[in-house]
């Protein structure tokens, strides 16, 4: 049976690297919303810049359009066999969407979880290429480097890493993520690992979640 693993957690718990990993353990394509969004706001097309316009202002784009977006994406061949979803769902009602788009599919959810503070430093100390995107290595930063160590350009801060954005961003994310992980959690295929944690063991737990949660659902 297909395996949809759904990656929970605040912005800048590391879920993103998290659910890569992972896509590469289970061989199954890791879905971030951030990236897709990301990617229509670079090409430039109507949706980009409607997309674009949100974000610059720490929102959240609407759960029509999210959910359109990931519908269009889980049709395609290669989740046959599951996805890695990271961004998705963020809301109540983008949850029930998922239900219904998984319906026969095995669904696990895990929750990274970091403290708001935690995150706050994180994110307002985060910097990224302003040429290639990529983002800096901490120890870069730490050693006063301000060029990017892939291409050489500038290191800039993304609109929406800035720390009174990061609040906006975690007091949004806290109103509608809410109601969400009250409906995951009352499920036994939920799981909260530690996010506090070096990146290794975090993904350590993560995976011993999934095997754990998987095991259960082979014997039922
Ligand atoms: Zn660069």
């Amino acid at each position: 049976m297909a395996l949809d693993i759904v990656m929970l957690g605040p912005p800048g718990a590391g879920k993103g690297t998290q659910a890569a990993r992972l896509a590469r353990l289970y061989g199954l394509p890791a879905i971030s919303t951030g990236d897709m969004l990301r990617e229509a706001v670079q090409a430039g097309s109507d949706l980009g810049q409607r997309v674009k316009a949100v974000m610059d202002r720490g929102d959240l784009v609407s759960d029509d359009l999210m959910i359109e977006i990931v519908r269009e994406r889980l049709v395609r061949d290669d989740t046959a066999k599951g996805v890695v979803l990271d961004g998705f769902p963020r809301t109540l009602r983008q949850a029930e969407a998922l239900d219904q788009m998984a319906d026969g599919r095995n669904l696990v959810a895990i929750e990274v979880a970091v403290p708001a503070e935690e995150i706050i430093r994180r994110l307002s100390s985060r910097r990224i290429c302003r040429d290639c995107a990529a983002i800096a290595d901490p120890e870069t930063l730490a050693g006063g480097g301000a060029t990017c160590a892939r291409c050489g350009g500038p290191l800039v801060q993304r609109a929406d890493d800035r720390e009174d954005v990061v609040r906006e961003r975690l007091h949004v994310y806290e109103r509608t993520v809410r109601p969400m992980l009250d409906y995951y959690r009352a499920r036994p295929s939920f799981r909260t690992v530690d996010g506090r944690q070096p990146p290794d063991r975090v993904f350590d737990a993560i995976v011993e979640a999934v095997e754990r949660l998987t095991a259960v659902g082979q014997k039922d």
